[in-house]
C-alpha cells in the first residue's frame, strides 16, 4: 500500500524519548523549553509556546488575542475543520471568505467586504503547504486595526520570499500530529514577536497560573509532554530534508502527470515556497472520469488517494445550524474536484511513476503521452 501519509521516526526519535522517560520529569520541564526555542529560532519569532495540539495552539491564540463572544473572525471554510471550531471554542463567530481556484487559499480580494464592526481577526489557513497570501492580510489587517492568527498547521517550514509561515501575524499556529510534515504524536506550537501575548498564552496553557496556585485567569490544562518535545527536537532537525523530499516529489509527479487533459496539478506561485503537506489535483470534466472512479482505480493498485476536504465547513452538520451567510461558489466547486495523492518522503519514484501511469490509464480516451 502507499499511504497517504507516514510518520518517519528513527532511532534519534526512539532515545531522545526513553531519555526522558529514564529521566522521571515528564512534564512542564527543560525539554519542551528547548523544543520552543529551537522552533522559534527556526520559523524565525522571538517565541515559541508549545500545546497540547494544533486545535489548542488555535484555541489560545484567539483567547489571548482577547476574542470572545461577539465577535467575529474570518476564515476560510476549506479546511480542516479545527480552524473554524477554534473560533467556536472562544464563542466567537467564523465569518466565511472563499478561495482562490489555483492556491486553494482564502481570497484576500473578497476579505474586506466582510469586514464589520465586530471583526477582531482574521485567520487564514496555509492549506496543503501553501503560504496564503500574508502580505496582502497583513495589510488589510493594518488598515482594519485586526489581529492575524494563521493556520500554519500543515505548513511548517513554508516561505514567502525566504520568510517562514508562523512570523507573519501576531500568532503563527502549528500542528505535530502523526500525519503532519513533522510529528510528536500529538502536539502543537504558537510562534509570535509579541511577548506580552507569548507570556499570555503560557498563562493560559496552564489554568491561568502565575504563581503556583494563584489564578489569575480562566485557563486551561493545553500543555505539551517532554516526551512529544523530545520526538519534536529530533523531527524539527529532520524537517528540512522531510520538506525538501516532499518537494522533489511533487515536482517529480507534476512532470509525470502534464498534459493529461482534465488533471491540473498544484500551483505554486512566484517567490513561495510550497511544501506539500498533501499534493492535491483537480479532476475536471474533460479528464473524462469521474473522480470517484479514479480514486476505486487508485484504490485497486493500492494506492491511499483522498479528498482533502470533501465537505466544507460551512456544508458542516455542526455548522449548518449556526451558518447563515452567502455561498462560497468556488469553495463548493473545488471541494468536488480536489484529490490528493501520497508524496511523503517515504514515497519513492517508483510509487510516483505507477500513481501517474494509473492515472493516465484510468482515462478512457486515449492522451498525447509523449
Ligand atoms: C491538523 C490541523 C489542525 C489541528 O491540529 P491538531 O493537532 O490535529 O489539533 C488545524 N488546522 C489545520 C489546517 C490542520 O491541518
Amino acid at each position: 500500500m502507499i499511504s497517504i501519509s507516514k510518520p518517519i521516526l528513527g532511532h534519534e526519535e526512539e532515545q531522545a524519548v526513553l531519555r526522558v522517560l529514564r529521566s522521571g520529569k515528564l512534564t512542564q520541564g527543560e525539554v519542551v523549553r528547548q523544543f520552543e526555542e529551537e522552533f522559534a529560532t527556526y520559523v524565525g519569532t522571538k517565541h515559541a509556546i508549545a500545546a497540547s495540539n494544533g486545535t489548542t495552539a488555535l484555541h489560545l491564540s484567539l483567547l489571548a488575542a482577547g476574542i470572545g463572544p461577539g465577535d467575529e473572525v474570518i476564515t476560510t471554510a476549506f479546511t480542516f475543520i479545527a480552524s473554524a471550531n477554534a473560533i467556536l471554542y472562544t464563542g466567537a463567530k467564523p465569518v466565511f471568505v472563499d478561495i482562490e481556484e489555483d492556491t486553494f487559499n482564502i481570497n484576500p480580494d473578497l476579505i474586506e467586504k466582510k469586514i464589520t464592526p465586530k471583526t477582531k481577526a482574521i485567520m487564514p489557513v496555509d492549506l496543503y503547504g501553501l503560504p496564503a497570501n500574508m502580505k496582502a492580510i497583513a495589510k488589510i489587517a493594518r488598515e482594519h486595526k485586526l489581529s492575524v492568527i494563521e493556520d500554519a498547521c500543515q505548513a511548517h517550514g513554508a516561505t514567502i520570499n525566504n520568510k517562514k509561515t508562523g512570523s507573519y501575524g501576531l500568532a503563527g499556529c502549528f500542528s505535530f500530529y502523526a500525519t503532519k510534515n513533522m510529528t510528536t504524536g500529538e502536539g502543537g506550537m504558537v510562534t509570535t514577536n509579541n511577548s506580552q501575548f507569548a507570556e499570555k498564552i503560557r498563562l493560559l496553557r496552564s489554568h491561568g497560573m502565575k504563581k503556583r496556585y494563584y489564578h489569575d485567569y480562566l485557563g486551561y490544562n493545553f500543555r505539551m509532554t517532554e516526551m512529544e518535545a523530545a520526538m519534536g527536537i529530533e523531527q524539527l532537525k529532520k524537517l528540512e530534508v522531510f520538506n525538501s523530499k516532499r518537494i522533489a516529489n511533487a515536482g517529480y509527479l507534476t512532470k509525470k502527470l502534464h498534459g493529461i487533459p482534465g488533471i491540473i496539478t498544484p500551483t505554486v506561485p512566484s517567490g513561495y515556497r510550497h511544501v506539500f503537506h498533501q499534493y492535491t489535483i483537480k479532476i475536471t470534466p474533460e479528464f473524462g472520469s469521474t473522480r470517484e472512479d479514479l480514486m476505486k482505480t487508485l484504490e485497486k493498485d493500492r494506492v491511499d488517494a483522498l479528498i482533502y476536504y470533501p465537505l466544507p465547513v460551512h456544508k458542516q452538520a455542526v455548522y449548518k445550524k449556526i451558518y447563515s451567510g452567502d455561498r462560497l461558489p468556488v469553495t463548493e466547486k473545488i471541494s468536488s474536484q480536489v484529490l490528493s495523492l501520497p508524496i511523503h518522503p517515504g514515497v519513492e519514484r517508483k510509487d510516483l511513476e505507477r500513481i501517474a501511469e494509473l492515472i493516465r490509464g484510468a482515462k478512457p480516451h486515449p492522451t498525447n503521452n509523449k
